[in-house]
């Protein structure tokens, strides 16, 4: 072979080496007397590039879930529910408010009157000290927190909600909680914390001790309604929400 015939080869021969690379993804290696065949050392084999991961193993991928739609998706869910007799009376089922994201929800056992009108729970004379106990004792805002209550509509003369009306309404109530999977739920008052945790709570004895609901700590507190007939509960409820604070690794600043 002449000179110009083994140039030509030379040069052909890297024209494939570098397709190759190409085509295996791979950067080709600087151009050296190796990759010109003159050395007789064997090519390095290739690297392969780690393969996309399939479908199968990205399941197993912590996924960041879209909360608000899933919150959403409930409420459509939910629809202009006549699951119990609660539906008879209503004038707006009160779904819940707040942020899908929360660290931390109060649960609350059915909206009142004023609720029932707007359709907002805790709207009425206990909502404001709730939100009182929300902004002025934790420094939040409703919007940083989720509120919600064990039953969407109002129970005619505020009595308490029945057994077949909780049991109706607490799938919706679990349903929120798990797609807000909070750092802390609060329960206000003994419905409540009998919903989500045992029928026989006794809100008087137990209140201001950690319990669990499906593994997220949960605070039992009495209910802002309670505090207005007995001010003088205040100092617990303030001692339970400071314990809550603690938890969050909020700072203490006020007394509520
Ligand atoms: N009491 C409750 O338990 N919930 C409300 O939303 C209002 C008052």
């Amino acid at each position: 072979m002449n000179t110009e015939a083994e140039i030509r080869e030379i040069f052909s021969h890297m024209r494939g080496l570098l397709t190759s690379y190409q085509e295996m993804g791979m950067d080709p290696p600087p151009v050296s007397s190796d990759t010109l065949g003159v050395s007789r050392r064997p090519e390095p084999k290739p690297v392969r590039r780690p393969a996309a991961p399939r479908v199968e193993e990205m399941k197993d991928r912590a996924v960041v879930p879209d909360r608000a739609a899933l919150i959403e998706a409930l409420r459509d869910r939910i629809g202009d529910c006549r699951r119990c007799k609660l539906s008879k009376g209503r004038t707006h089922l009160v779904f819940g408010e707040g942020s899908p994201e929360a660290r931390l929800v109060f649960v609350g056992e059915g909206p009142g009157h004023d609720e029932d009108r707007v359709g907002r729970p805790f709207v009425g004379e206990s909502g404001k000290l709730l939100t009182k106990i929300i902004e002025n004792g934790m420094g939040l805002t409703r919007k940083d927190v989720y509120i919600c209550n064990v039953v969407k509509c109002h129970p005619p003369g505020n009595r308490d909600p029945e057994g077949d009306e909780i049991e109706a309404c607490l799938p919706f109530l679990r349903e929120q909680l798990r797609i807000i999977a909070p750092e802390v739920i609060c329960t206000l008052g003994r419905v409540a914390a009998q919903a989500l945790l045992e029928k026989d709570f006794r809100i008087t004895e137990q209140r201001g001790q950690w319990r669990s609901y499906r593994g997220i700590p949960l605070m039992p507190t009495f209910h802002p309604a309670y505090l207005l007939h007995n001010p003088g509960a205040k100092r617990e409820v303030w001692e339970d929400v400071k314990q809550i604070m603690a938890r969050l690794g909020l700072e203490v600043k006020s007394h509520g």
